[in-house]
């Protein structure tokens, strides 16, 4: 069958895909340990769940404000004055999307095409480099390194830096390596981008899962920026809300506009119990930060419980996790990433994802945000695996 050149560069997600086999696998009878999926294990706090079971009661099922409903874009905004020092968000700069895949889609789309360049640090989420090739621009791959904590400078940006240059996609605290970029690093970078006319498009969905401060900073703490910065975030995460796909841009009202009408013409407002739910989960801020601190407690343990057993293990080095929810682990043995995470799968029924859809072979991804009886059995599998086949 034919298809259209729009689709060339697609990749289906790789880690959606693991994760589906992954659970195929199970539902087929396997004894599979998933630490593949990129998630919390763990329900939607009450309160939120609440707002939105609610909304469906009272009848707010209606299609809702392209743009999102005021009550959330509102709350966002509040959410960003509250925990950010220089905040630039009133609910006009607000774009509500289908999670931030979506909101990242519409905003790379909307600024990036054919001619332009866009600067990837390695290792990334991968659907960074398909959105920025579905927009017809070209990403730039820029690779941080292990040894630098997997963080960059300015100085390595300027070396990938061409007349072309359109754009940076930032991920602080980063998928899959848990790396956070401090508050001068990170004003380092956008003043770069200030200098260059380069947008920085600042994913930041792990942002209040940080493990050494209270949160990772922010662009929205970043000093005389330019105009040229969007903020995107979600409840995915934080609020372990995947499943409500609710995520937002904050941007330039002219950004914001095109991105909105962008989404009018593709997929409308985000679902409207969903926003309801999340405009709950962000609105209140005794509740909101109660539920954070709670996630945090849980994923400290996991972290912990994890960097023990990891160190049990011959084979794998793994970096502690600043932020997200992740063990990003090396291999130093001559078996390709992808390779080590099929035979996991295989013969020892632990789900992971390797490096190479990240850009980075030669890594494991594990999620720690599950609970820790999970992470118990998967790592010990993961440790008795190396240790029989020596797999390295
Ligand atoms: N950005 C990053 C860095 C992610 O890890 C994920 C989810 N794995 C997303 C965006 C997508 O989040 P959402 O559920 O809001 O679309």
């Amino acid at each position: 069958m034919a298809f259209s050149p729009n689709i060339d560069s697609l990749r289906p997600s790789a880690t959606l895909a693991l994760a589906a086999r992954a659970r195929r696998l199970r539902d087929e009878g396997a004894s599979v340990v998933d630490l593949s999926a990129g998630e919390p294990a763990f329900g939607t706090p009450a309160f939120a769940s609440q707002a939105g079971i609610e909304a469906i009661r009272e009848g707010k099922t209606g299609y809702p404000p392209t743009q999102g409903i005021p009550a959330l874009r509102e709350a966002v905004a509040r959410y960003l004055d509250e925990t950010t020092t220089h905040p630039d968000a009133d609910a006009s700069r607000v774009l509500v999307s289908a999670g931030v895949k979506q909101a990242l889609f519409n905003c790379v789309f909307c600024l990036f095409g054919p001619g332009d360049e866009v600067i990837v640090p390695a290792p990334y989420w991968p659907s960074y480099t398909t959105i920025v090739e579905l927009a017809g621009a070209t990403p730039v791959v820029v690779d941080a390194a292990w040894e630098d904590g997997f963080l960059l400078d300015a100085g390595t940006l300027e070396r990938a830096r061409t007349g072309r240059t359109r754009g940076l996609l930032l991920n602080s605290p980063g998928n899959p390596t848990g790396a956070v970029y401090g508050l001068d690093r990170l004003t380092e970078i956008v003043h770069w981008c200030r200098e260059h006319g380069i947008w920085v498009l600042s994913d930041e969905i792990y942002r209040r899962i940080s493990y050494l401060e209270a949160r990772a900073p922010s662009v929205f703490d970043v000093p005389d920026r330019h105009e040229e910065v969007v903020l995107l975030d979600g409840v995915s995460k934080v609020m372990c809300m995947p499943g409500w796909r609710i995520g937002y841009a904050v941007a330039p009202p002219a950004l914001i506009t095109k991105a909105k009408d962008l989404q009018s013409q593709t997929t409308s407002g985000a679902v409207t119990p969903s926003q309801y739910a999340a405009a709950a989960a962000l609105g209140d801020s005794a509740l909101r930060e109660a539920a954070i601190a709670e996630l945090l407690g849980r994923l400290r343990k996991t972290r912990e419980l994890g960097l023990r057993i990891f160190g049990e293990v011959d084979g794998l080095e793994v970096r502690d996790p600043e932020g997200a929810i992740y063990f990003y682990a090396r291999l130093h043995g001559e078996a390709t990433s992808m390779e080590v995470a099929e035979r996991l799968l295989t013969e020892a029924g632990v789900a992971c994802i390797p490096g190479e859809p990240f850009g980075s072979p030669g890594h494991l991804r594990f999620n720690l945000a599950v609970q820790e009886e999970v992470l118990r059995e998967g790592l010990a599998r993961v440790r008795s695996f190396f240790s029989r086949t020596g797999c390295n």
